[in-house]
């Protein structure tokens, strides 16, 4: 395995949210390669670069931050999928649009900036919900030209205060910035949430929404490590970090989408009225222990059994002659393949249905990405579902084959096997 220091750009040595040292490594998942670099080859899948996966925890903020941050392009410059090409996406969109439209009274005119806003998926949604103007943020020139197509106009670049600029000089000042699944991807988020402050409207707000760090503990969600996902979230870290930048944290909403994840709603101090929301969400971390080390070094344990018990049970299906197969070549499901070291004595073939990944190959394991159309004419006896959070989805469009006599197997938050009423 390669291991060595290409590409990191710095060892974590501080919490990124409070400064703090008082650091606790509690996972630790071995060396694993970048999620989303696919392979032209299986060889090439297997010698890539792999680099230390570990996570600790801020004594005093209760953050939880990987130990390393690789150089962002290595991870996000060569490659940019779409977004709106998941039908539950669109549909928590459309949501969002409606829910934010009343819940902060957005007027028509008002101007909405989402920070990488991907292919404008949401902001389109939000201008035909709304009728507000919209900016996207984002610095994959290849998904700008999409956007922009549908009529939402991009700045290609990175957010921060450049960025910011560039908005108030073109479009004005915004009333409401949205971030979804992108906080726990920032480094520098107290340079991230600044930037924001100083680009809102007075009374402006900054909606976050990101992976509840409650659930990823709660429901096992190991697989959603990977080195683009520098941190694992809860409120009250982010509640100091507004504090700190004098704002205020004034709601937070649960969402089920993505395996759990929260909204978290930031103005300026004074702007808004804290909902009592706030204080519920920071009792519960509390009370649970979630700000306390012991939860952590307890699911350490879990997460070790999870996988010993993965492999064991698939191993034992394989032993038994099964032919398995998984579905959807995503970033946790790279995390879960490698951490199990399956490669394609283990997977025959991940199906995905993302036209620019199939024909690749899955970095670290050299398994095989395709078509819909293998999974037809090849079936495997069991489909490992690695988008875990889209399996209702997964699992209503390949009717064909459960109906065969085909199962599947659900990994997380414990091995699984559902379906194969055809055959018995
Ligand atoms: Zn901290």
């Amino acid at each position: 395995m390669k291991h060595n220091n290409s590409g990191i750009v710095r060892e974590v040595t501080h919490c990124r949210i409070c400064d703090s040292t008082d650091l606790l490594n509690y996972l630790d998942l071995g060396l694993l390669p970048l999620a989303n670099n696919l392979a032209a080859n299986a060889r090439d899948a297997k010698e890539m670069q792999r680099y230390p996966m570990q996570v600790q925890f801020c004594r005093d903020c209760s953050l939880s931050q990987l130990t390393v941050v690789i150089d962002p392009r290595k991870m996000f410059s060569n490659y940019a999928y779409r977004s709106s090409i998941s039908k539950a996406y669109l549909e928590h969109c459309r949501a969002m649009a409606r829910s934010l439209g009343d819940s902060l009274g957005l007027k028509r005119g008002d101007l909405v900036v989402d920070i990488a806003g991907n292919d404008g998926a949401l902001l389109s949604v939000f201008k035909d919900e709304l009728g507000v103007s919209v900016v996207n943020v984002d610095p994959a020139e290849n998904l700008a030209a999409i956007a922009e197509a549908q009529g939402v106009p991009t700045i290609t670049k990175f957010w921060g205060p450049e960025a910011a600029d560039q908005v108030i000089a073109e479009h004005g000042r915004p009333a409401l910035i949205t971030a979804t699944n992108v906080f726990a991807h920032v480094d520098d988020v107290r340079g991230f949430v600044r930037a924001a402050k100083n680009c809102l409207a007075e009374d402006g707000t900054l909606m976050l929404e990101f992976p509840y760090g409650v659930d990823f503990i709660e429901h096992r969600e190991f697989d959603t490590i990977y080195f683009e996902h520098l941190s694992y979230v809860l409120l009250e870290p982010v509640r100091r970090l507004a504090e700190s930048l004098d704002m205020i944290v004034f709601d937070v909403q649960k969402q089920d989408i993505h395996g759990g994840t929260i909204r978290v709603f930031i103005g300026n101090k004074g702007s808004r009225a804290v909902l009592p929301s706030v204080a519920a969400f920071v009792a519960r971390e509390k009370e649970e222990g979630y700000h306390d080390v012991g939860v952590y070094e307890a699911w350490n344990q879990e997460i070790d059994d999870l996988i010993a018990d993965l492999v064991q049970q698939i191993s034992a299906l394989k032993k038994g002659g099964a032919r398995i197969a998984a579905f959807a070549a995503s970033a946790k499901g790279n995390t879960l393949l490698n951490a199990c070291r399956f490669d394609t004595d283990t997977v025959d073939y991940i199906v995905d249905d993302t036209p620019e990944k199939i024909g690749r190959y899955s970095p670290g394991t050299g398994i095989p990405i395709v078509s819909r159309k293998v999974l037809a004419e090849d079936p495997p006896d069991y489909l490992l579902i690695l988008a875990w959070n889209f399996a209702k989805d997964i699992i209503a469009s390949t009717g064909d084959f459960s109906t065969a006599g085909g199962k599947y197997i659900l990994p997380i938050p414990g091995f699984r096997v559902v379906g194969g009423e055809g055959r018995t």
